[in-house]
């Protein structure tokens, strides 16, 4: 079997402008004589320019993003188990709530308050106060009180 040149390493550093000034030189000076390490180069040209002939793709916009997402749950299915249930869980949590506060709303209308507004209390105030005043205007009805408190208790 033919040994393999010691130049053959050198052959893809010389195709990517990696070497030296004088390890260039030396190359090629070396390739002018070796068969072996001219067929190399030859075949890291062709290589060479069948990867520059593809089409370059341009992914779309998030791919990156959306294909780490991917990833990491590839790498723990259990959490897209738990984001299934936590975003069912949200969706249960959000409509009693909502359920809750409509309930609260209609029970709130319907049931009597069971402190009195100042308004009432004004009005309120007003009415006794108006009783006086007219139990003040018929004083004569004073006079016939104990009549009165009698008819009131039957
Ligand atoms: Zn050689």
């Amino acid at each position: 079997m033919e040994k393999s040149c010691l130049f053959l390493p050198k052959i893809s550093s010389y195709i990517d402008n990696e070497l030296s000034e004088r390890e260039r030189l030396e190359v090629e000076t070396h390739l002018d004589g070796c068969r072996e390490c001219r067929k190399e180069l030859e075949k890291m040209k062709a290589v060479d320019e069948l990867i520059s002939a593809l089409p370059e793709i341009e992914p779309r916009h998030g791919f990156d993003s959306e294909f780490a997402r991917k990833l990491e749950d590839l790498e723990t299915p259990e959490r897209t188990f738990q984001a299934f249930f936590k975003s069912q869980w949200r969706y249960a949590l959000a409509s009693a709530a909502a359920l809750l506060i409509g309930i609260g709303c209609i029970l709130y209308n319907y049931m009597p308050s069971k402190a009195p507004s100042v308004y009432e209390m004004q009005l309120a105030a007003n009415l006794e106060l108006l009783q006086d005043l007219e139990i003040i205007e018929n004083l004569d009805l004073l006079e016939h009180m104990d009549e009165l408190q009698v008819l009131g208790n039957i």
